[in-house]
């Protein structure tokens, strides 16, 4: 494999299970993984601790202004065999979950300065190749050359279901109307805003999970690998 890494781009709606399948590739394939929505969700956790969103309200000039104070790096923790999002130096992973910042996240992506300042750290992480990374704009924006380019989707309610689940697991009191709300209009945000919308990329495959195992994924995507790798 040894000179053959490629870049494996994942995009697609929220809650279509994008990083946990990404992360499992990137295990497998000994690649690194990166979250980019983690990035998005760790600005959004800055802006509302330092009072730049107040009930859904943005100062979109103070976001602007603190960008180059937001310092965000992944740390790998060997006890949980993942990486952990640190928000200028602080374990922030428990918090960037959270219904508050899901809630504002969108609108905080949908700023062109942040998607660039992301951008450019995500182009970075990613420049020697052997990276998977799932967001919203990955195909089509950040890596377009990606020898691997999958769109993810699945019916909403079903993801719906699925984040619900998540979430009580990590033991937020949430309701499953509440989520559906929250990944409609995420949804909405992502697909309509003027910056990198979220859209397929034209030489993407689409992946819908509605009614396949993630075993089924796995299998599904190792075909897709093994068929680019041996054209590499
Ligand atoms: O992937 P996740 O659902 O955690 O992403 C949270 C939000 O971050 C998305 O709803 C989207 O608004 C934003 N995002 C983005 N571009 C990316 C990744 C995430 O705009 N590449």
């Amino acid at each position: 494999m040894e000179g053959k890494k490629i870049t494996v781009a994942i995009d697609g709606y929220s809650s279509t299970g994008k990083s946990s399948f990404a992360r499992l590739i990137a295990r497998k394939l000994s690649y690194i993984y990166v979250d980019t929505g983690a990035m998005y969700r760790a600005v959004t956790l800055y802006c509302i601790e330092n009072n730049f969103i107040n009930n859904c309200e943005l100062n979109v000039d103070k976001i602007i202004e603190n960008l180059e104070k937001i310092r965000i790096e992944f740390i790998f923790n060997t006890d949980t065999g993942k990486s952990e999002t640190f928000l200028n130096g602080k374990n922030v992973e428990g918090k960037i979950r959270n219904v508050e910042v899901s809630n504002n996240v969108s609108a905080v992506s949908a700023i062109p300065e942040v998607r660039t300042q992301m951008v450019a750290l995500q182009r970075e992480t990613g420049k020697n190749k052997g990276i998977v990374m799932d967001g919203r704009d990955i195909g089509t924006v950040v890596f377009p050359d990606a020898e691997i380019k999958i769109f993810m989707t699945a019916e909403l309610k079903i993801r719906a279901v699925r984040r619900y689940n998540e979430l009580l697991q990590n033991g937020e009191n949430v309701t499953l109307q509440e989520i559906e709300k929250n990944i409609r209009e995420r949804d909405y945000i992502d697909t309509h805003r003027d910056t990198s919308p979220l859209k397929k990329a034209d030489d993407a495959i689409v992946l819908d999970n509605s009614d396949i195992s993630f075993d089924e994924q796995m299998k599904w995507f190792d075909k897709i690998f093994r068929s680019i790798i041996e054209k590499q």
